[in-house]
């Protein structure tokens, strides 16, 4: 069987920590043999930096990554998935608005699929962070003539191979199903359960997102008009060499 590898961006997150730990292990435990947890403490002011070392000491299978300072969530989960070592990498947030039972959702998906996206059919948030959402992705999705309805959604499940095909610039963590659909891979979106926010507090408010993110949107539809795709001939001769 394939390892998995969770990959969780933290930042600020104390009061959720060792609940995500527990609900990711009792979720994985028993149904894969071979798995990792790779948290990413993203420059945590908080209790979060000892609450990780004392969890990776007690659990073999948790790895920590600390960061000097706050460089951002697509740099904590570039992070983790570069320093993961599974064939498999399941992305997921800290705070568990997502439940890690739902990996088990995305996973028939894989090995037809290369990366399978979650989308959050009943969203347990504000009023004002749905709509955004959703304008955001319809935007999105205008700029980069892509079609992902929940493309912020964070439980996500892919293949080493789409890992190792990234090279991520800050922001891009919200581009990443079509960022691997450029790279020439299939993905899909499914169905996952989502829940209220019960620890901690949003790292983004509606208009510091709606900016960059209208001009990340904007950089990747521009990248992905210039995608090349090429394919070497095999044994093509040259016209002169060909035989009458
Ligand atoms: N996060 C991070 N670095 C940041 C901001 C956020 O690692 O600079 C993490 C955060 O701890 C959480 C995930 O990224 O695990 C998503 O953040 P949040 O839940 O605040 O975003 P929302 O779900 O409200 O969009
Ligand atoms: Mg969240």
């Amino acid at each position: 069987m394939m390892k998995l590898s969770i990959v969780a961006p933290i930042y600020n997150e104390e009061e959720s920590i060792e609940a995500l730990h527990k609900a990711i292990t009792h979720a994985v435990k028993d149904r894969i043999e071979s798995y990792e947890i790779v948290l990413v403490n993203d420059g945590s002011k908080d209790r979060s930096a000892s609450i990780l070392n004392k969890l990776a000491s007690a659990d073999p299978r948790v790895k920590v990554i600390h960061f000097e300072r706050n460089c951002g969530q697509t740099a904590a989960i570039y992070a983790g998935m570069k320093q993961s070592s599974g064939e498999l990498v399941a992305l997921i947030d800290a705070d568990l608005q997502t439940d890690p039972r739902d990996i088990f959702k995305l996973m028939p998906y894989i090995p037809q699929m290369d990366f399978v996206n979650g989308r959050r059919v009943h969203r347990q948030d504000t009023i004002v962070k749905k709509m955004s959402s959703r304008v955001g992705n319809a935007v999105r999705n205008w700029l980069t003539g892509d079609n992902i309805q929940d493309t912020g959604c964070p439980m996500k499940l892919l293949k080493r191979e789409v890992v190792d095909s990234y090279y991520l610039y800050e922001g891009m963590h919200r581009f990443l199903p079509t960022l691997a659909r450029m790279n020439g891979f299939q993905v899909i979106e499914v169905a996952v359960s989502h829940n209220e926010r019960k620890f901690g507090v949003s790292k983004y408010g509606v208009l510091n997102r709606a900016f960059v993110g209208l001009m990340d949107a904007i950089v990747v539809g521009w990248l992905r008009k210039r995608v090349i795709r090429y394919q070497i001939m095999l044994n093509r001769k040259a016209p002169e060499q060909r035989e009458a």
